[in-house]
């Protein structure tokens, strides 16, 4: 049974109150983490606040030495790492496995990118002039993040704020409190100085006391009513905010696609993470030519797959993360039956294994517009599919969203493809491609999926105040604009 501590200002505390972690495969307990209040938050912003003081002084290659460290420890410890995914969250240990190699590429990426994207650009205004900016840390950053990526979306907004010289307050899931209690251990073997990164277990209740804290920015990543919520409490005090929110991807293929890769691709992108993705194929739209051959291959490839316990390397599919999100998806499927969709596969709670929660993956189609399938997120092993019968038509139903995250298309016409990339209101376009990403390109959405980007350079300066100076060289003593204006 794991027992879980606080990290504050570099000491592991423990508190009062306590809640449970699950394993979702077996439903058993695995451990007891800290259920931190107002208290525990705000002696871990105080603290937060003091190391700031020395942290943002440091030399920005003293600052990514100490990342890359962090990317190797991550590296050391993967074997620990991916089994504690996979018994905290449930997905199978080969995709665990990718997610420690990501964050571990990703940390070490920031701390190179850093380095030269923090150093500031000069302007060019006039000959009298010299312009340019600073970039200056923002202060403490409240980092709060969920459970179905633990380890990679805290590092991906931990390292770029730290290489930036902030100090954090994390607040990891309350589904994944033993993953970000790993990540303070990671940082504090790494070097990284008392306080500078604070870890705060605990529910939704201590993420808000974290967002009504003394901080000066939220990093967050969560789902978009969440996301709303933040930015209301957030109002009061300007914080600065980034938020990645919930997705509703559309995934469109075109009739030229190959129609094999297309069915691997949309298969594995829709049940990966048993469909707990947020950039997961949510609504998949087929040219109506080839829409019977694409179900066809779509539900045999499905049946195909199989579900047990992430620890078993035979897996596919693992259990969902809690009864909760079952039942949520259990609403949405008995919503659409109702209206009028057909399960071609799936549609219940299998059989075995017994214990945990695990849910068939599903392939819905016959499906219309009012279906929750359509206008909530599907977090979750269900597929819808739709058909359309020319470009514009796909554009439109992709478009008829709240939702703006990511978008995939699938064909071989170059202009097909960039034309759809324009049309699409979303952040993040693939074409022939889903569900991928590197440290290198920006990452969010627009619409109800958020606002700011994460990676990138985009993603480091997220968490800077760009500072600018305007030195006039020279002595003149006046200005043809100044007083008095008679003259
Ligand atoms: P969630 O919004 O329920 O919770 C996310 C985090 O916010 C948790 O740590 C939770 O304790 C905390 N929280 C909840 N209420 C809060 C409040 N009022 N104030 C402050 N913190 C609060 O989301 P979830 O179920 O953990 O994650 C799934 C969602 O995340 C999906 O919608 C998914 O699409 C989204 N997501 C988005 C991205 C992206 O890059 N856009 C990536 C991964 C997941």
């Amino acid at each position: 049974m794991l027992d879980g501590k606080l990290l504050i200002g570099g000491k592991w505390e423990t508190c009062e109150k306590m809640f449970e972690s699950f394993n979702p495969a077996t439903g058993d307990v695995i451990g007891r983490a800290c259920l931190s209040g107002i208290e525990e938050v705000t002696e871990a912003v105080k603290e937060a606040k003091l190391a700031q003081k020395g942290w943002k002084k440091t030399d920005i290659s003293e600052r990514a030495k100490i990342l890359t460290i962090a990317g190797d420890e991550i590296l050391k410890r993967s074997h620990d790492l991916k089994t504690l995914i996979t018994i905290e969250m449930g997905r199978p240990l080969f995709e665990s496995d990718i997610e420690v190699r990501k964050t571990s590429e990703m940390v070490k990426y920031f701390a190179d990118e850093g380095k030269t994207c923090l150093e500031g650009d000069a302007i060019s205004i006039s000959p009298d002039k010299s312009s340019f900016t600073i970039f200056e840390p923002v202060g403490v950053v409240g980092i709060i993040k969920p459970w179905n990526y633990p380890l990679l979306l805290p590092f991906w907004a931990i390292a770029p704020a730290l290489i930036a010289g902030n100090t954090v307050v994390f607040k990891p899931s309350d589904m994944t409190p033993f993953v970000g209690i790993e990540i303070g251990k990671i940082c504090q073997d790494a070097g990284i100085p008392d306080g500078v990164i604070n870890v705060v277990t605990g529910d939704d209740f201590t993420g808000k006391s974290l967002v009504s804290s003394d901080i000066d920015m939220i990093s967050f990543t969560g789902s978009s009513d969440t996301g709303k919520n933040i930015m209301k409490n957030s109002a009061d005090k300007l914080h600065r905010i980034s938020l990645e929110l919930g997705g509703s991807d559309a995934f469109i293929v075109f009739k030229d696609a190959d129609i094999e890769e297309v069915i691997n691709g949309a298969v594995w992108g829709r049940f990966m993470n048993c469909g707990q993705v947020c950039v997961s194929p949510k609504r998949i739209f087929v040219e109506d030519d080839i829409a019977d051959s694409f179900i066809k291959g779509f539900v045999k490839k499905t049946r195909d797959l199989v579900i047990g316990n992430g620890l078993d390397s035979r897996t596919d599919i693992g259990p969902m993360v809690s009864m909760e999100q079952r039942e949520k998806l259990e609403l949405q499927v008995e919503d659409a039956a109702r209206k009028g969709a057909m399960i071609e596969c799936g549609g219940k709670i299998p059989s075995s294994p017994q214990n945990g929660f695990y849910y068939e993956p599903t392939v819905l189609t016959g499906i219309t517009p009012e279906m929750k399938v359509m206008n909530e997120e599907v977090f979750g092993p269900v597929a819808v599919i739709s058909v359309f019968d020319d470009m514009d038509e796909a554009i439109a139903l992709a478009n008829r969203t709240i939702y703006g995250l990511g978008a995939s298309v699938w064909t071989k016409n170059l202009d097909t493809a960039m034309h759809m990339s324009s049309q699409l209101e979303c952040g993040m376009v693939w074409i022939n491609e889903i569900c991928t990403l590197n440290p290198q390109s920006p990452w969010g959405g627009i619409k109800h999926s958020g606002m700011g980007r994460d990676l990138a350079r985009y993603g480091i300066r997220e968490f800077v105040n760009v500072k600018h100076v305007n030195i006039k060289l020279g002595s003149d003593k006046t200005r043809p604009w100044w007083f008095p204006y008679g003259k």
